[in-house]
């Protein structure tokens, strides 16, 4: 007999009593392009590169990682060095943790809380909300412009209202693809030394302002990484993962560069080994392979590039993307346009303001046949 559970109330936390779990629907279909991964899987020398590496750290997986990771930030410095062409990136400057998801947790972590705010301007990515909610912190959302591009004088009036701890900028934005002008990022981040919240002397603190760079390798040329700006602004720190152009989303490997005294206070708030033994080696390894693993990232950005002008020639509104997605729309019922891919074999997301649709750039032949089912779709029927 089943015991009864009647008379036993579980203490949830009231804030989380009608939440779900966050994510997209996971479906057994041929063509998936919902959640902006990288269609190309490992090529089999990295796999066998990676496998060696796992098998290496096998051998020694009665004893805990090593909690400080330093030779896997040194080797994530490397890269964005020379991803970037920025220099004096050294391992102190680096952090990582399981995605790009729970390094912005730490963030919050760290620098949120209790009578604290994060700000970010909507539309923009519903994980942030999360985040916030997770750790106590309050959430204030602006608003971007019609074209989803960010005002820097109406974002710089919020930041002085608000004076939020954080700031989280997404460039390019997700689920818009907008990349964010250098510029803006710069006179945000002027503001931005005085806008947080009162120090213990009672004078202002800096907002600490996050540019998530999750999708940054898929950027158009002319459109450089807030990393340039990282020496002069010890309030920065700019996200970015390896579960995009590196096609290592199943690894869980997101990462940031920041002042080493940003670092620090991460240090305080993660969890003593949260990056197994197994993860760093993966990391490292498919870091070695970075040229064959981002070998499609040009590729990926011309597929975009026409995946856009044939959005634009069907007479669809279609936002200029940095990112290996698109958005575009807009449709008076965008659940049935949804629906009716999924009918045709095709996964894509239902994302973002209403009436528009966000679409992850996946093989040319994924691209061909989500085209051929979206012209179907709108042929209609008969
Ligand atoms: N930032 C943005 C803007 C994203 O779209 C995503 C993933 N969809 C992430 C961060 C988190 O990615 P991950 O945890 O896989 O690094």
């Amino acid at each position: 007999m089943t015991p009864s559970t009647t008379g036993c109330v579980l203490p949830v936390r009231p804030e989380l009593a009608d939440e779900v779990p966050y994510g997209a629907p996971q479906l057994d279909v041929p063509v998936l392009l919902n959640v902006n991964e990288n269609p190309y899987p490992p090529s089999e020398e990295v796999v066998a590169s990676i496998a060696a590496a796992v098998a290496d750290a096998a051998r020694g997986l009665n004893r805990y990682p090593d909690r400080e990771f330093r030779t896997l930030r040194t080797a994530l410095a490397a890269y964005l060095a020379r991803e970037a062409g920025v220099t004096g990136l050294d391992a102190d400057h680096l952090w990582a943790a399981n995605g790009s998801n729970e390094v912005m947790l730490h963030l919050l972590q760290a620098f949120g809380g209790p009578g604290r705010t994060a700000l970010s301007f909507a539309p923009t990515y519903s994980m942030y909300p999360e985040y916030a909610r997770d750790t106590n912190t309050g959430w204030v959302a602006g608003r971007r412009e019609e074209d989803f591009t960010l005002d820097p004088d109406a974002a710089v009036r919020l930041l002085r209202e608000v004076r939020p701890a954080v700031v989280l900028l997404p460039s390019p934005n997700n689920p818009t693809g907008t990349a964010l002008p250098l510029e803006t990022v710069r006179t945000l981040l002027a503001a931005a030394r005085t806008t947080g919240p009162d120090g213990p002397d009672g004078a202002p603190t800096a907002s600490v302002v996050v540019v998530d760079e999750a999708y940054a390798e898929f950027r158009r040329a002319g459109t450089p990484s807030a990393l340039t700006l990282l020496a002069e602004h010890p309030h920065l720190a700019v996200t970015r993962t390896m579960s995009k152009a590196f096609g290592m989303a199943g690894a869980r490997l997101g990462y940031l560069a920041a002042a080493p005294a940003l670092v620090d206070a991460l240090r305080v708030v993660r969890l003593p080994y949260h990056l197994s033994a197994v993860t760093q080696a993966v990391a490292l390894a498919a870091l070695a392979h970075t040229d064959a693993l981002m070998a499609q990232v040009a590729s990926l950005r011309e597929e975009r590039d026409g995946l856009v002008a044939w959005l634009a020639a069907q007479g669809l509104q279609v936002v200029p993307s940095d990112a290996n997605f698109v958005l575009f729309g807009t449709f008076e019922a965008r659940h049935e346009v949804w629906q009716q891919l999924l009918d045709r074999g095709v996964l894509i997301r239902e994302v973002g303001p209403p009436g528009w649709l966000r679409v992850s750039v996946g093989t040319p032949e994924e691209t061909r046949t989500f085209c051929e089912a979206l012209a179907d779709v709108l042929r209609g029927p008969g």
